[in-house]
Order: structure tokens, then sequence, then C-alpha cells
């Protein structure tokens, strides 16, 4: 029996654990991290593959971060089942661990769009370490990358890739490039500046099909848009955006939208339960209304506000 347990160790989980100790700073606390180092800033896995950073400069906690708060963590385990009438969680060998209080912030898993040719080598994803890492490992025997989506995940590949002096073609469906957060002006603000660092940049249309080398169909040699254009790329890159990973929650009696639905105080409709970060859709004061926001800052500071109420 753990009084706290926290799935998810990321930015969500790290607001949680400080918060918690600031008010108590002896209740049993186990974290269950799929990643052996949850710990790592998800934005800087582009620093990441353009060399400029390494896994220890990504860290956003050090590695006595666990120690100094007295987390019992659990690395590389995967939460499978939350039984919310006997409060545990299972994990994937079979272990069930018991809770008073428990937070989800298992985050967000990539979008990806069916497409054909996905299962090619050469074609990725680019949310978590793995993937850089895979990505990384390829940058050196490609030339053309193709990068699927203008949002800030999109964006960040496409320059981690041009600064290891990958040609990179940008796709994006909307009429501009990071359209989510910036107003016409400031997106062609930002396209002017990826233009001349070598991004060519294509808006209005996507990808319809990944096809393969002529010499080696089962790996990435070229798209066709959905004009009907090709383009030869040995690497695509799917960064439309992230969707809640709320698989361990479905089927259950918790109340989920798209994201799990939580109050002001991050809790969701099964007492002792809470959620925060990207798997989450919280309470946006500005529209009134409760919205996902897959933002690192609303992650850290949800979850502070459910360590505290927890
Ligand atoms: C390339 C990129 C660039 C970004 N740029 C920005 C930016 O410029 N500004 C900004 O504000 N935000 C940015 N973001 C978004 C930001 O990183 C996220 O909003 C933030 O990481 C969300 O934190 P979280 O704790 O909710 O979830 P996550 O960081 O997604 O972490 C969730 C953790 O839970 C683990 N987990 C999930 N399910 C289970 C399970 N069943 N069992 C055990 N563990 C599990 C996952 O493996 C992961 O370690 C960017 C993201 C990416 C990928």
């Amino acid at each position: 029996m753990s009084k706290y347990v926290i799935i998810g160790g990321s930015a969500g989980g790290i607001g949680a654990i400080e918060a918690i100790r600031e008010v108590d700073p002896i209740g049993t606390l186990t974290l269950i991290s799929e990643e052996k180092v949850p710990q790592y800033s998800r934005p800087m896995i582009s620093e990441y593959v353009s060399k400029e950073a390494t896994l220890d400069m990504m860290k956003y906690r050090d590695d006595q971060f666990w120690k100094n708060n007295n987390v019992n963590v659990l690395n590389g385990r995967i939460a499978t089942k939350i039984d919310f009438t006997k409060k545990f969680v299972k994990l994937e060998n079979g272990d069930k661990i018991s809770y008073e209080k428990l937070l989800i912030a298992t985050g967000g898993k990539p979008f990806v769009p069916r497409m054909e040719g996905e299962k090619k080598d050469g074609f990725f994803t680019f949310t978590e370490l793995s993937s850089a890492e895979a990505l990384e490992a390829k940058v050196t025997q490609s030339k053309r990358a193709l990068v699927i989506g203008g949002g800030l995940i999109g964006v960040s590949a496409s320059e981690a890739l041009v600064k290891r002096g990958i040609k990179v073609t940008l796709v994006e469906l909307k009429e501009n490039i990071l359209s989510l957060i910036l107003d016409k002006t400031a997106s062609e603000i930002a396209e002017t500046v990826l233009k001349k660092s070598g991004v060519t940049i294509i808006t209005g249309q996507t990808v319809q099909q990944i096809q393969g080398k002529q010499d080696d169909p089962s790996t990435v040699g070229r798209v066709v848009m959905t004009d009907g254009t090709e383009i030869p790329c040995d690497l695509v890159v799917v960064a439309i955006g992230v969707i809640p990973r709320t698989e361990l929650v479905k089927d259950t009696s918790l109340k989920l939208n798209r994201g799990i639905i939580v109050d002001k105080l991050m809790r969701t409709n099964i007492p002792d339960v809470y959620a925060c970060g990207d798997v989450a859709e919280a309470h946006d004061f500005l529209i009134n209304e409760n919205r996902l926001l897959p933002l690192w800052p609303l992650a850290y500071n949800g979850g502070r506000v459910a360590g505290y109420n927890m």
C-alpha cells in the first residue's frame, strides 16, 4: 500500500510530487513510469536529434530527485489496469499497487492518421525520447526528410533535422504553420525564419501515401501528396499532435470526453482519483470551459494543483 500513487513521471507527475512533499514529507509515494528516465524535457528531444543536447542536459530534475523526495520509483513498468473500487493499480507483470490517492498523469500519444505505407522503415513519430533516439540513429544515412504537421512538434522536428544537414520539407494541412498558437502575421514570420534555414514549407495539403524505394520497397522512398505531387524522401516524421493516453481508463466509470474530465482541483468524478497534464481536460478560465491544452507549464502546474489537493 502506498499513500500516493502516480502514473507517469514527466511534467505532471513531477509537479505533483513536489507539491505533495511540501505538505506531506513522509507519506509513502510510488511512481509508476513506463519510461526508464521519465524526467526529461520532452520539448528538448529536438535538441537531442540536432545534437545540441545530451540526455543529461535534458533532465528536468536530476537523478537524485526521486531519492530526495522519498519516492518509490517503478521505472520501466506499465500500469495496465486500475480497480477504482478496490483502489489498486495493476502492472504488466501482475503486481498490484494499492493506493489511498491516485494521480493519472499519463500524457499523450502521437496521433498517426491512417495513410498507406506507414509501416515502412524510415517512418517516425516524434513525441518521446525513444522516438528521437530512433530518428537520430537514421540521420547519418539520410538526405531528405518530410515532416507532416506544422505545429510545435513538427516545427521542432524540422529544425532539428535541418541542423543535421537534412533537406526538410514541412507539410501543413492548414494555410499557415503554428496556426493554433499564432495569428497569420506571426505565423508568416515563423515561416520566413524556417525557409531561411533551408526548410521547404507546403501548406494546404497533406500526404496521402508513402511509397518505398525502387530497390527496397520496405524502406521510405517518396510520398505522394493530396494533389498527386511526388516528393522523394528517406524519412517521414509524423508530428500532427498528441491524443490523451486514456487507454488505461477506457470502459471504466471514470468520466471521459477526449481526455479525463477534471474539476478546478484536478479531481476526477471518482473519489481520491486525480488527473493532470496532456491526458486531462482541465478548466480553462479564459473560455470558462474544460479543454485539452497539451503544454508543458500547464501539465506541471496541473500536477502541483493535484498534489496539494491529494
Ligand atoms: C517535440 C515536442 C515539442 C514540444 N514543445 C513544447 C513547447 O515548446 N512548449 C510547451 O509548453 N509544450 C511543448 N510540448 C508539449 C509538452 O512536452 C507536454 O505538454 C508535456 O510533456 C505533458 O506532460 P505530461 O506529464 O502530461 O505527459 P508526458 O510528458 O506525455 O508524460 C507522460 C508519462 O507517462 C508515461 N505513461 C503513460 N502511460 C503509462 C502507463 N500506462 N504506465 C506507466 N507510465 C505511463 C509515459 O511513458 C510518459 O513518461 C512539446 C512536446 C513535444 C513532443
